[in-house]
């Protein structure tokens, strides 16, 4: 199973009119930092905040009219449940949410609000999960998982085709990755139209699972753990069916951000670029400002999101709050 081009495609036409296209603009001082040009994608300005509306929309938009009828369920650490939750109010469906306790109370508070019923379950998306299983098996529900979904992943995906339209020149974009839907849509689409750019994904140190299993050449559990990119955090799921190869044959590369190096990228954002992103959102503007991207040639940055809890960004903008999360 993998999901190409004409997937991406067909996801554009089901999504249009219940997404926004983010503008994609030129970052002077990362291009004069860099040497070359760099693009900011603007996706954290997308409708809920984060680029997750794409694949919830997409992955709505093609159920069946009997699985409208049952509701959908998914585990997430807090965007994702955030689209699903409004693209489903939109549809007029149920959803049901499932969240560990390390979600933060701002996210939280938007699922509430759009009127999904939430479930906080455990200390970990897998013990989240356990409790999706269970209402799939016994409410019939169905689930859409965050990530590991081909209709999830090409939803995701219209994501590339809007930054090959806008940058056709790109040489490199640089991605978020945690479980490696974004990535995967982005990689399947930007090399579907342009086979020699390069895509990077870029996690936190602090229990990044894709990185981890594509070391290990499968699937590998790893120690979640708090990070500054909380919507980075969780597994890939040992079971993964899709997402966990497509990174494999799509990725050029993984980058490992440390806390100090994701704070940088929300400062940086905030003091140069007037723009408020969180941890997640940040992490490419991170890699470049600690060096760590070898490419020449324009570069486009994912900003991918902007969910941040304002106190802990002002504490951050302010230069503190990294001490005690550092590892
Ligand atoms: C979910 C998320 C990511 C990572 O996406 P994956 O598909 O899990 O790799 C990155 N940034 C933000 C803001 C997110 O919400």
């Amino acid at each position: 199973m993998t999901v190409e081009l004409q997937h991406i495609r067909a996801a554009r036409e089901r999504i249009a009119g219940k997404v926004e296209r983010t503008p994609c603009v030129v970052s002077q001082s990362l291009s004069d930092r860099a040497g070359h040009t760099v693009h900011l994608k603007l996706e954290h300005h997308q409708t809920t905040g984060a680029f997750k509306l794409r694949g919830a929309s997409n992955a709505i938009a093609a159920l069946s009219a009997d699985e409208k009828s049952r509701g959908v369920v998914a585990a997430s650490t807090g965007n994702h449940g955030r689209a699903l939750a409004h693209a489903a109010k939109l549809e007029g469906i149920r959803a049901v949410i499932c969240m560990s306790r390390l979600v933060p109370e701002n996210k939280l508070d938007a699922i509430r609000r759009l009127g999904a019923d939430i479930r906080i379950i455990g200390n970990s998306q897998d013990d989240a999960q356990q409790e999706v299983d269970r209402l799939v098996a016994e409410e019939g529900l169905v689930m859409l998982p965050p990530f590991d979904h081909p209709d999830i992943v090409a939803g995701q995906g219209t994501l590339g085709l809007e930054i090959m339209e806008q940058v056709p020149d790109t040489a490199a974009v640089l991605v978020p990755l945690s479980g490696g839907g974004l990535a995967a849509g982005v990689a399947s689409a930007v090399k579907g139209v342009s086979p020699r750019t390069k895509v990077i994904g870029i996690s936190m140190a602090r229990g990044a699972a894709m990185k981890a299993s594509l070391d290990a050449g499968r699937p590998v559990q790893v120690e979640e753990l708090p990070t500054l990119a909380d919507s980075l955090g969780g597994g890939i799921g040992l079971d993964n069916r899709l997402t966990f190869a497509m990174c494999r044959g799509l990725l050029d590369d993984v980058i490992l951000l440390a806390e100090d190096e994701i704070a940088a990228g929300i400062r940086h954002a905030y003091e140069e670029e007037r723009e408020i992103v969180e941890g997640a959102g940040a992490v490419g503007m991170g890699a470049l400002l600690a060096g760590k991207v070898g490419v020449s040639g324009p570069t486009v940055l994912i900003l991918s999101g902007r969910n941040i809890d304002m106190g802990l960004h002002r504490r951050i903008v302010c230069g503190e709050a990294i001490a005690e999360r550092a590892a």
